[in-house]
Formats: C-alpha cells, sequence, structure tokens
C-alpha cells in the first residue's frame, strides 16, 4: 500500500468513528437540560390595558382578583380530574363570558352602531386542530361555538348568522343580544372610551396527557366600527397551541396583534431560534410590538407547563397555577 492509501484509508476510520459517536453524544447533552414539567398547567388573562391606582381603586381590584381567583381554581380542578386541556379552557372561558366585569360574553363592549358583536377562538397543539368564531350577536358562550366548530366541522372560522346557525344546531344556548348588555360598557360606549377598555379573557392549558390548548373570547375593542374583526378569532393573531412549542392567548390592539402574527410568532422563535418561552414572549411584546406602539400583551404555557405572562402596559389582569400547588393572581405589572 502506498502513503497516499494509508492516509485516506485512516481519514475514512476517523470519520466514521466520530459519525458513530455523535448520536449517543447529542441525547446525552439534550437529556441533562430537559426541565422539570408540570403534570399539569393553566394560566388566564383578563386584559390588558393601562391600569392604576385612580382608574382600577382597591375595590375594583379586589372584584376582579376574586374572579380570577374563581376561574383559576375551576380550570385547575378540571385538569386535576384527568378533563383534558380543552375542557379546562372551555370552562375557564365560560365562566369569565357569564361575568360581566370582563369584556367577553356579557359585559362586551359596544360597536359604534351601539351593539355587541363577539368573536373566540380555540386551538388544540396536539393536532392544530382549530375553531373560531366571529362578529356573533346571539351566541351566550362564543366559545363552545368556537370548540363545536373545531370539533364538529371540517371548517376553522364561521362568522356572523352562519355561526348562529351552526352554534344552533350543536345544542349551544342562543340568547337575546340584550343578554349582553351592561350599563358600565354602554356608558363607555356614549363617552365614546376607547384607551381605557379592557377585559378580553384568554385561557391555556396543559393537561395530564400532554396536551396543551388555547382559547380567547372577546367583545373586541370599544366602539369598533360595524362588522370589524380583531385578532382574537385569528388563528396565530390572538390564539396559538401546538404540542411542540407552547399555548398562547392574546389580549391588547388586535390590528397589530394580526399584522404581527403574534400567537404564532412566539411559537416560531422557540420552534427555530430555540428561545424559552419568556424570552420569545418579550422579544415580540416587549420589542416587536413597543416599536409599532401596539399595546397589549399575553398569556403562554410551554410544553413543560411554563407559564410566560408578558404585557407591554401597566397592568394586565392574570393568573396561573400548577400541579405543584404554585398559585398566583396579579393585576399591574
Ligand atoms: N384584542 C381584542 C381585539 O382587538 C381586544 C382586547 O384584547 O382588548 O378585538
Amino acid at each position: 500500500m502506498n502513503f497516499p492509501n494509508l492516509i485516506a484509508i485512516l481519514c475514512f476510520l476517523a470519520i466514521s468513528f466520530n459519525a458513530c459517536k455523535a448520536p449517543a453524544d447529542q441525547s446525552s447533552s439534550s437529556e441533562a437540560i430537559l426541565p422539570e414539567a408540570y403534570e399539569y398547567a393553566l394560566v388566564i388573562h383578563g386584559g390588558a390595558g393601562n391600569m392604576n391606582f385612580q382608574n382600577l381603586p382597591e375595590g375594583p381590584q379586589n372584584q376582579y382578583k376574586q374572579a380570577l381567583d374563581s376561574a383559576l381554581q375551576l380550570g385547575l380542578d378540571v385538569l386535576k380530574e384527568e378533563g383534558t386541556s380543552i375542557d379546562a379552557v372551555e370552562a375557564v372561558i365560560r365562566y369569565l363570558e357569564d361575568n360581566p366585569l370582563f369584556n367577553a360574553g356579557r359585559g362586551a363592549v359596544f360597536t359604534s352602531e351601539g351593539k355587541n358583536e363577539l368573536d373566540a377562538s380555540i386551538m388544540f397543539g396536539k393536532d392544530l386542530n382549530a375553531g373560531a368564531v366571529a362578529g356573533v350577536t346571539d351566541i351566550r358562550h362564543p366559545i363552545s361555538a368556537a370548540r363545536a366548530v373545531m370539533e364538529q366541522s371540517e371548517h376553522v372560522m364561521f362568522a356572523g348568522k352562519g355561526a348562529s346557525v351552526f352554534a344552533e344546531q350543536a345544542g349551544l344556548e342562543i340568547v337575546d343580544p340584550s343578554w349582553f348588555y351592561t350599563e358600565k360598557r354602554y356608558e363607555s360606549y356614549r363617552r365614546a372610551v376607547e384607551k381605557e377598555e379592557h377585559g378580553t379573557v384568554g385561557c391555556v392549558a396543559l393537561d395530564r396527557e400532554g396536551n396543551l390548548c388555547a382559547g380567547t373570547s372577546t367583545g373586541g375593542m370599544t366602539n369598533k366600527k360595524y362588522g370589524r374583526i380583531g385578532d382574537s378569532p385569528i388563528i396565530g393573531a390572538g390564539t396559538y397551541a401546538n404540542n411542540a412549542t407552547c399555548g398562547v392567548s392574546a389580549t391588547g390592539h388586535g390590528e397589530y396583534f394580526i399584522r404581527w402574527t403574534v400567537a404564532h410568532q412566539i411559537s416560531v422563535l422557540m420552534e427555530f431560534k430555540g428561545m424559552d418561552v419568556e424570552a420569545a414572549a418579550r422579544e415580540v411584546v416587549e420589542k416587536q410590538l413597543v416599536e409599532v406602539g401596539g399595546d397589549g400583551g399575553v398569556v403562554c404555557l410551554d410544553k413543560y407547563g411554563r407559564p410566560a405572562m408578558v404585557t407591554n402596559t401597566s397592568g394586565m389582569f392574570r393568573a396561573y397555577g400548577n400541579s405543584a400547588g404554585e398559585h398566583l393572581v396579579a393585576i399591574f405589572k
């Protein structure tokens, strides 16, 4: 054997040896960095906005905290009893839709025409199935209609009258539009209050099977033009869930959340840039949205049940709990 041939054989052996070793090295290093996973976890928001002790004194603060606390407990109980993340998200949001404190279901804000037009969506992280309703005026629980669209139709979104017909056929409760009326929101509409309104609701849950689900429900923005649809029912903008990364529910100035595909972008930053959920949420909410003046925030859970609750406003009604007994309710930043 001449000298160049010998060198070629030695090189071949060295490359083969390294190629065989590589997978074992990679798996041991990724095992070493896996964070501890919670058996189940749940995070909620009740809207973000510019809140302070003047426009939100102690009495109302306590009312919001109690409502968030009850909603959190309700969702955690569902997950504890082996309920799915979809069941938990639906139960929490139905509860908040019935609570007039929040801008979803009863207590929704008014359009410029003095009507309530509601949007909601839900997404399941296991198979990326999703459902949404937009501009509905008579479905008591828009989140349940979104779930029905996800589970009982081959479509993703229904709007207006068609959504109501579909919801009724699915056995959901249809109400007179006056059901959504509250004095407080009507006053805001009459005074043409835009900026200080908040109260969209959202929830992300991780269940014992490791499945994430995210949902969002809203009356939209006060004085919105009739027919306007925000980010809340748009999959990838106001709501997103993917078991590979995270679940996200957003609240804020919807037009920006749609244009910056906020919820999906957080997932993408995790998947392709390797960011953790907190870093990804901060990148989008505190940098990208701030640069363009898009007010609002997000609540997220990663696939281990770890939360990110990030807002670029002075407050966001929020709550988080998990199977390890952590339980947090907060309003101000
Ligand atoms: N994002 C909602 C919308 O634009 C409003 C909100 O979250 O306050 O319709």
